[in-house]
């Protein structure tokens, strides 16, 4: 399918994690290992590499792109929680919420655990970390990934993010959400097309499902006092999961509005929502992405009911 020929040929990502080394130190590594550095991309072309070739992406600093398919699963450097191997667009969250060490943050939807991963590394392990999911296995899975990544400013709980409670004394402090709640997954290029006419009706009982819950979980993620950015992310290439959550959610909070990210990237949320990201195959080379970053107005102070 043309979706498979677009998932084998996109680049394999290698997210540096500098909790653990430095991307000095792992280039020089892979460079020693056979593999030949052309230095930091500065197009869309320079991603396509050819065998033992890999470079520096151009948007994201930490992050190190080799032809598709390259296997690191049995590499000292990801053994050792050196490198993660996570897709380009799902490394945008974390980077764009960016917050300072020291930080008290949650990840709601967390496991397994790469975005947690990404925050710690962001926040140089310090400050405090709250991941939740609702699923246990897929929990553990996580605790594994940031034992290896050297993690340790992290506090899991296998608890509904719905029902955390925003205004516990433990959260008061908390100034940063990262929302990457379940979606469709139709932007991940290595899933099947679900396309069969007879399945439609189901389709789009489950979008509205979805986009119901999301949108739930974005309300209540903006809920925390002291709360200064939200940043919300999905996989889904639908804009009732994305464009049409984030409207939603802005007209129920007029105390947030939209940050307009990275204008150096291509490709934008659908009008009138262009402040967020997109991202796919051809226009980023990644899967199918979106993200959008709220920020609380200045000024603007929690609404009391
Ligand atoms: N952020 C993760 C990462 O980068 O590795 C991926 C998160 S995945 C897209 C969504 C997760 O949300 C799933 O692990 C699922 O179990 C979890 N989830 C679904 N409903 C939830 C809820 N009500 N509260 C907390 N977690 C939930």
């Amino acid at each position: 399918s043309v979706k498979q020929v677009l998932a084998e040929n996109l680049p394999r990502y290698v997210r540096v994690n500098t909790v653990k080394t430095t991307v000095e130190d792992a280039v020089d590594y892979l460079k020693r290992d056979g593999f030949a550095y052309l230095g930091q991309a500065s197009r869309l072309e320079d991603l396509t590499l050819k065998e033992k070739y890999f470079v520096m992406d151009m948007h994201l600093p930490e992050l190190l792109v080799f032809p598709p398919n390259t296997d690191f699963h049995d590499h000292f450097l990801y053994k050792a929680g050196h490198i993660i191997l996570q897709d380009k667009a799902s490394c945008l969250p974390a980077y764009l919420l960016n917050p300072p060490a020291g930080a008290h943050i949650i990840d709601a939807c967390a496991a397994p655990g790469n975005k947690t991963s990404h925050l710690a590394a962001i926040m140089k392990n310090k400050g405090k970390l709250f991941a939740f999911d609702l699923d246990a296995k897929r929990l553990s899975t996580m605790a594994t990934l940031l034992l290896r990544s050297g993690v340790t400013c992290h506090q899991l709980a296998n608890q509904d993010f719905l029902k955390v409670d925003p205004d516990s004394p433990q959260f008061k402090d908390v100034e940063y959400v990262l929302l990457d709640p379940s979606c469709s997954g139709s932007g991940m290029v290595c899933l099947r097309d679900d396309a069969s006419s007879a399945d439609q009706q189901k389709v789009k009982a489950r979008l509205a499902a979805l986009a119901c819950f999301q949108l739930r979980c974005l309300n209540h993620g903006l809920k925390f006092p002291r709360l200064k950015r939200l940043v919300y992310s999905t996989c889904s290439i639908h804009s009732q999961e994305n464009e049409g959550v984030v409207a939603a959610c802005l007209q129920e909070n007029p105390g947030f509005r939209l940050v307009n990210l990275l204008s150096q990237w291509p490709e934008r949320g659908l009008e009138p929502l262009t402040q967020c990201l997109r991202a796919n195959p051809a226009k980023t080379r990644t899967h199918g992405f979106f993200v959008a970053l709220l920020e609380k107005h200045s000024g603007a102070g929690r609404k009391k009911q």
